[in-house]
């Protein structure tokens, strides 16, 4: 056998070394009455790479270790060979609680050694596995796309990639294969994936990585339904097959449109393991005395109950201040409410509220709260949908072991960017619902999509749509975009050319492998699933870069540098 010293025990004259390689490990046992080997074996230390010849023995009764798949047998060594010393690592790779992750990231390859680390790889492995065989077996081409390329625009910024052949021009990074992939159908091949890697060079808000991997698809002469029920079917299988401990709610995988996501939920990607819908009392608001609720667009509440209370008694002023401070994060004013003490209402609003009104809180039992967000109906939606979530957390309402899938379909195909200006919710080439095409002139934020995202426990796993394929109108949402005809011809004209030699209909989706994983892992970041990931924020401390490259480098890319930081 051949591995790492992972433990070393001196015990009743003997010395044990726990083996380890890449499928775990295994106890072996030197004797003193083999005087060489046990020499060596007394120099050995922690990750020190050795070779073990020996004979493999059944372990004494009593002394079988459950835990290991070896725990049964242990290996009588005859013979070992030091391949290579080791340093003392930074952080024990034994080690199962908190280590610096800074510190781990520097020193990726030891992490990488650490068993839930290699578990996670291991189990990524599989995953693509999975949707390779998946895919080849429905008769999909794997395909793959140019990693320089020209701007994808789908939103984020992209890195830019200098030419040295073409002083001062650039080929910027994908932010996913969209086009390409769209470029493909136009060719013929009707059904497409890849494992693809996409960039986005955007400020690391929460868990991002400026690259990461997609599960992209691409299928010709379908409708919406097609794409789901693909989707559908790959996800149900691959975590019956690759998650078989968890609970997954039964086929088919409920769907929400976008609008009832939003009121129920306050957000297009809600976390269905438990409840607490939101509650709207905008007319009940409209008939009271208090301006700050009968003016306000909307007025919704969040109720938590009894049940999901269980053993605590109510919230106390000080966890009110900390939800306040998340609310007015999203921008509300305050947080109002309504509770229960000793069978009496509690309620700041409590002066604005006559009996009438009152009476809407007859059956809330003792403990019992109800959040109000007053104000903007995207600001309360946003806000509550927050809370919502934080709520569970606190009184752990979300059952970790269980997957809880659901598609939002129907988002809006516009959405309103800085300054108001209107911008694509997904990307521009998504086809509008031929329901709401009068609108699209008079009303576009009216417009809805062909566009769906599958949810999974709460976060974003995969997203899509049916693409417009006719140019004249992809040429008018271009338009409607606010983009004129010589930006349409520089940005998009390989598209709108492709698109008058015959394109067929069709539409995709595609899953963020990374976070996928994730889940599926019980991990709290995405950085756990990936082998080599940047920090937070967006640095590779194991490589030290992103890094200055030489001056003559620069000159041969055309490349000055106007702002150096330190
Ligand atoms: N390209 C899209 C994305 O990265 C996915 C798709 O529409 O297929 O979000």
């Amino acid at each position: 056998m051949a591995g790492w010293v992972h433990r070393r025990r001196d015990h009743g004259g003997l010395i044990f070394i726990d083996l380890r390689d890449r499928h775990g490990i295994t106890q072996v046992v030197f004797s003193p009455k083999d005087k060489v080997a046990f020499k060596i074996a007394e120099n050995l230390r922690p990750e020190y790479v050795i070779f073990v010849e020996g004979k493999v023995n059944k372990r004494p009764k009593g002394a079988e270790n459950k835990e290991l798949a070896t725990g049964g047998v242990e290996v009588m060594a005859t013979k070992v060979e030091i391949l290579n010393p080791a340093k003392t690592p930074p952080f024990e790779i034994d080690q199962a609680g908190d280590i610096n992750e800074e510190l781990r990231l520097q020193y990726r390859y030891l992490d990488l050694r650490r068993e839930r680390m290699r578990d996670n790889i291991v189990f990524r492995h599989k995953v693509v596995k999975f949707m390779r065989d998946f895919f080849d077996k429905k008769d999909f081409l794997e395909i793959e796309t140019p990693i320089l390329i020209k701007n994808t625009p789908e939103g984020a910024r992209e890195f830019l990639v200098p030419s040295r052949k073409h002083p001062g021009n650039f080929f910027v990074l994908p932010q996913s294969p969209q086009q390409l992939k769209q470029l493909l159908m136009v060719s013929g091949f009707e059904k497409y994936f890849q494992i693809a890697r996409c960039f986005r060079d955007e400020d690391q808000r929460g868990d991002r990585q400026p690259e990461f991997t997609q599960l992209d698809i691409e299928m010709s002469f379908v409708e919406q339904e097609d794409v789901l029920n693909l989707a559908e079917e790959l996800v149900l299988k691959l975590v019956a097959k690759l998650t078989p401990k968890k609970k997954v709610s039964k086929k088919p995988i409920p769907r929400l449109t976008y609008a009832e996501a939003m009121s129920r939920f306050g957000s297009d990607r809600p976390d269905l393991r438990f409840g607490l819908e939101l509650i709207d009392f905008t007319n009940w608001a409209k008939k009271t005395k208090s301006d700050l609720l009968n003016k306000a667009e909307v007025v919704r509440g969040l109720r938590v109950s009894r049940a999901e209370l269980a053993k605590k008694e109510t919230f106390t002023r000080s966890e009110i201040d900390e939800l306040t401070i998340l609310v007015k994060n999203y921008g509300l004013g305050g947080l109002a409410y309504v509770t229960k003490r000793d069978r009496e209402l509690i309620s700041p609003l409590m002066k604005f509220i006559d009996s009438k009104a009152q009476a809407t809180f007859k059956d809330l039992k003792n403990g019992e709260i109800i959040f109000f967000g007053i104000g903007e109906e995207g600001i309360v939606n946003a806000a509550l949908g927050a809370l919502r979530n934080e709520m569970a957390l606190r009184l752990k309402l979300a059952d970790a072991n269980r997957l809880s899938f659901v598609w939002v379909t129907d988002f809006p195909l516009f959405a309103k960017g800085e300054g108001g200006k209107l911008e694509a919710e997904h990307h521009p080439f998504t086809a509008p619902n031929p329901g709401d095409l009068s609108k699209l002139d008079k009303r576009p934020p009216e417009v809805r999509a062909l566009a769906y995202d599958l949810v999974l426990n709460g976060s974003e796993i995969a997203g899509g749509s049916i693409r417009i394929h006719e140019p004249k109108f992809q040429q008018k949402i271009f338009e409607v975009l606010g983009l004129d005809g010589k930006e349409i011809g520089e940005r998009f004209g390989h598209l709108l050319k492709a698109f008058e030699y015959g394109a067929p209909p069709h539409g995709g989706i595609a899953f963020g492998l990374d976070r996928f994983m994730m889940i599926l892992r019980d991990e709290e970041t995405i950085r756990e699933v990936i082998a080599f990931p940047k920090n937070q924020n967006a640095y590779d401390p194991m490589l030290e870069t992103p890094s200055p490259v030489d001056g003559d480098n620069l000159k041969e890319a055309g490349i000055g540098i106007i702002n150096k930081k330190k």
